[in-house]
């Protein structure tokens, strides 16, 4: 196991149980996918080509930030875009990759999420874009990870799947499971036809209301309280 000073058997359990959250919530099947979160050094990934169901803490392969790797386990074939992606994101925790099923539907047409549905704001802009193709596990698909993500933390890759990154696994997978919901509605919506996408002004002003999302009255400053409409409390 690593000797790196924030690389905890927590961590890696925590990597682990969001690892096998992806089977379990329908978002990949298989070795598919991989799993990731930042240490103080550098970062913690699952190793390539293995069940989720017999990963152990010490499979977790710990990397630095100029990708070298410790240990007699391989990484994921995809440790550089989790490393691309810490390095273009400093508050970003942790890296979810997946091919869960309607992502990658819609990422076999090259096509990305438009503003069909407020929610595409939880990947923290307009819109969801789709990666320009490339193999998987090469740099050439990192890079145009990177370019697809722009201020984004979250994009399609083209005929392979989805990555999403958090604050933290938990955020992560959420945003995974996120993306992979707005690509089910948006395959549903197609059917009729291309859905009304909403405009950037309204999509500026959700961003804006994304940012008091579910927080309580303590935590709001005016603007963002009125943002909101809330009712009259009368207690
Ligand atoms: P790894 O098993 O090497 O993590 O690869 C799975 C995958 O999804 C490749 O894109
Ligand atoms: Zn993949």
């Amino acid at each position: 196991m690593s000797s790196f000073e924030d690389d905890t058997p927590d961590l890696r359990r925590e990597i682990i149980e969001t690892a096998r959250a992806l089977p379990r919530l329908g978002l990949t099947k298989g070795t598919s996918g991989n799993v990731s979160a930042r240490t103080k050094s550098g970062f913690l990934v699952t190793p390539s080509g293995t069940p989720y169901e017999v990963l152990t803490e010490d499979m977790i392969v710990a990397l630095d930030m100029e990708g070298c790797y410790r240990g007699e386990i391989l990484p994921s074939s995809e440790w550089r875009m989790h490393l691309d992606f810490y390095l273009a994101k400093p508050d970003c925790g942790a890296v979810v990759h997946c091919h869960s099923p309607r992502a990658t539907a819609l990422s076999c047409h090259r096509r990305g999420i438009p503003a069909f549905h407020y929610m595409v704001a939880l990947a923290g802009g307009d819109r969801i874009d789709c990666a320009d193709y490339a193999s998987f596990g090469t740099r050439a698909l990192s890079e145009a990870m990177i370019a697809a993500l722009g201020e984004r933390n979250a994009c399609l890759l083209a005929n392979h799947g989805q990555i999403a990154g958090g604050p933290t696994l938990k955020k992560a997978l959420a945003v995974a499971e996120g993306v992979e919901d707005l690509a089910d509605q948006y395959l549903s919506a197609l059917a009729l036809g291309e859905p009304v996408i909403l405009d950037s002004a309204e999509m500026t002003e959700i961003l804006k209301k994304f940012k008091s999302y579910g927080k309580q009255t303590d935590e709001l400053d005016e603007g963002q309280a009125a943002a909101f409409e809330l009712p009259k409390r009368v207690d």
